[in-house]
């Protein structure tokens, strides 16, 4: 365990006690990736700071053009939320596949983020929802696009103390299907996963945006098949073509939760699923 954890409630007490906290240190949300880490013997800081009552990363707004949600919400907050169920209805979706409850009461969006895994079922939702991340350092911010600063597992371009506040959805009206395989049929860490945010108008694809997890070293869009499928109408040729386009736009890995070739085709069956979806 680190040697000390200190608890602030407030961006304004946080980053006026940074300067006396001279030790190696790492924020501590719900703790779920962290204590796995310390576990393995991986976590060696010395401090933690303890971010997971911050009342600015515990809100969900609906402001002017997007959907502001913080990243100390919970993955259980997301579930029944009307704006996240209006607005971004994929990570509303993707609850039911998050982890076991005890975990979704404990675990937020925030660090499912900032651990950058790329089975991270918050995060897929996210990207598919084309989400942008603000980073705060003592009241500096910046917003950049979602995916544009995860480099692989675990590894996320934050500058020293800098913190992940919260994301931007942008308001699109759509509607969203979150499929991810497991090793069981519940609780399973993914083996590969396809989240597809869409607009359908008479079978004709409006709008369309796709993220993948697990078939890479951190969650992926997949724009060939976004834009083969944009303004197509949905039949069983174009959803033929559009497996074929997005096998061929992944190169995942065999690991030791599944075979590369393996999750090819499931992510193509999920496609598949999903525009059928779209149809009806
Ligand atoms: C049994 C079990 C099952 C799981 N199942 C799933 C699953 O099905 N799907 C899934 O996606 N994940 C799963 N996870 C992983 C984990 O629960 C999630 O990634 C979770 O969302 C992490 O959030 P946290 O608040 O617990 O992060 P923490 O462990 O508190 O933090 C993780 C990392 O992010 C940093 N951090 C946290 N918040 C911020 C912030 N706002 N700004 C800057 N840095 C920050 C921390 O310093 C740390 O490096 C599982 C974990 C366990 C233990």
């Amino acid at each position: 365990m680190p040697e000390i954890i200190e608890k602030y409630y407030s961006l304004k007490e946080l980053w006026s006690s940074l300067n006396k906290l001279n030790k190696s240190r790492k924020y501590l949300a719900g703790g779920t990736d962290l204590t796995i880490s310390l576990s393995y013997g991986e976590e060696k800081t010395e401090l933690w700071i303890d971010i997971s009552d911050i009342k600015e990363l515990s809100l969900i707004e609906d402001r002017k053009e997007f959907v502001f949600i913080g990243a100390g919400i919970k993955v259980s907050q997301l579930e029944n939320n009307p704006i996240v169920k209006k607005w971004v209805p994929a990570l509303a979706e993707s609850v039911k596949y998050y982890a076991s409850p005890s975990i979704r009461n404990t675990a937020t969006l925030g660090g499912n983020y900032v651990n950058a895994s790329p089975c991270a079922d918050g995060v897929l939702a996210l990207a598919a929802s084309q989400a942008s991340v603000v980073l705060n350092l003592k009241n500096r911010r910046r917003t950049l696009p979602l995916l544009s600063i995860i480099k692989g597992p675990k590894k996320i371009d934050l500058k020293k103390d800098e913190i992940a506040e919260g994301f931007l959805v942008p308001k699109i009206k759509h509607e969203a299907v979150f499929y991810k395989m497991m090793a069981r049929k519940r609780f399973g860490i993914s083996k590969a996963g396809l989240c597809i945010c869409y607009r359908a108008n008479n079978k004709k694809l409006e709008y369309v945006s796709i993220a993948l997890s697990s078939v890479a070293p951190s969650i992926v869009k997949a724009p060939k098949t976004e834009e083969f499928l944009k303004n197509k109408k949905i039949d069983q040729n174009i959803v033929k073509k559009a497996c074929e386009i997005i096998k061929s736009e992944i190169s995942p890995i065999d690991d030791i939760r599944s075979q590369a070739e393996y999750r090819k085709e499931i992510i193509s069956v999920f496609l598949q699923r999903a525009l059928q979806k779209t149809i009806g």
